[in-house]
């Protein structure tokens, strides 16, 4: 499909593109897309969620979706709504338990259809997109694709993860996007006496943000209820039962809003919003 607007931006009905990326897999990355996309659509955003990690989409389990078949209005997708979020996912086009083999250019290709040619996105403040895990085609593709508002890598905090997100920020700063900051996930433990364990190194990421002279968007301890409620696809949970869990998710929320404003201030060249 041709793009359909001049200004070269394909999705001009949304204003703030953010990309959340990781060095390596496992690290919590489609946890932070999913409840960032909640957490912002809490705080009154307009808010979308794209599950463009198409080698391993996590999304229709994480939000409960799996098996839903998608609407499709003329050849295009309409996102799902669920938790107050717009949500396409890949995994939804695909069968479940089959492995997902892209080369290159079709991996450009299948990312380019869901993002931006076959899904009908409404007018949104914020549409998060959830990268595969490393420094591959996807990320590139995105940049190419969408004027990004900018990027966010997740890590956990022991140095072999640490080495990987280095390499991804490294990645967003090459593709000229900007880093809104880094969120350390699994930072720690708090056991059932109230005592704290220190599994990966708390604080590693934080160095690292400091290190590379990007802000620290905040930390995300390690939680059983997170892990339960991303298993059953009820991330709205992390907002009701556990006040330590939703209070350090608004926080990276709010930072993330904070990073995102300044960027606006920054770069207000990269208009997105056209009338
Ligand atoms: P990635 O997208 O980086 O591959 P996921 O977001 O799929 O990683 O997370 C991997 C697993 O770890 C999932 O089962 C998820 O529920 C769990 N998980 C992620 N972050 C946390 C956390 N802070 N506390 C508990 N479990 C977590």
């Amino acid at each position: 499909m041709s793009n359909p607007n001049p200004s070269g931006n394909p999705l001009p009905q949304v204003k703030n593109v953010i990309a959340i990326g990781a060095g390596k897999g496992g690290v919590g990355k489609s946890t932070i897309s999913a409840n960032m996309a909640v957490a912002l659509a809490r705080l009154g955003h307009k808010t979308g969620l794209m599950d463009g990690d198409i080698y391993g989409p996590s999304m229709p389990t994480m939000l409960g979706i799996r098996g839903v078949p998608p609407q499709v209005r003329e050849g295009r997708l309409i996102p799902f709504f669920v938790h107050g979020i717009h949500a396409v996912t890949i995994g939804s086009l695909v069968e479940p338990d089959k492995p997902l083999i892209w080369r290159g250019p079709m991996a450009h290709g299948a990312f380019k259809q869901l993002l931006v040619d076959q899904t009908v996105w409404p007018e949104l403040d914020y549409l998060i997109v959830d990268l595969p895990p490393g420094t591959g085609d996807v990320p590139l593709s995105l940049c190419q694709l969408l004027p990004l508002r900018g990027a966010v890598v997740v890590a956990t905090p022991q140095q072999v993860a640490l080495d990987d997100c280095i390499r991804a920020v490294g990645m967003f700063r090459t593709l000229n996007a900007p880093v809104l900051g880094i969120v350390e996930n699994m930072s720690y433990f708090v056991q059932p006496d109230g005592t704290v364990a220190d599994i990966f190194g708390r604080g590693g990421a934080q160095k690292a943000a400091q290190n590379l002279g990007i802000p620290f968007l905040g930390e995300l301890p390690m939680y059983q209820e997170l892990r339960v409620n991303s298993d059953a696809g009820e991330p709205l949970a992390n907002f009701q039962g556990t006040p330590d869990l939703r209070v350090a998710l608004e926080k990276i929320a709010n930072n993330l809003v904070g990073q995102v404003n300044l960027q606006v201030l920054q770069a207000p060249q990269v208009k997105l919003n056209v009338e």
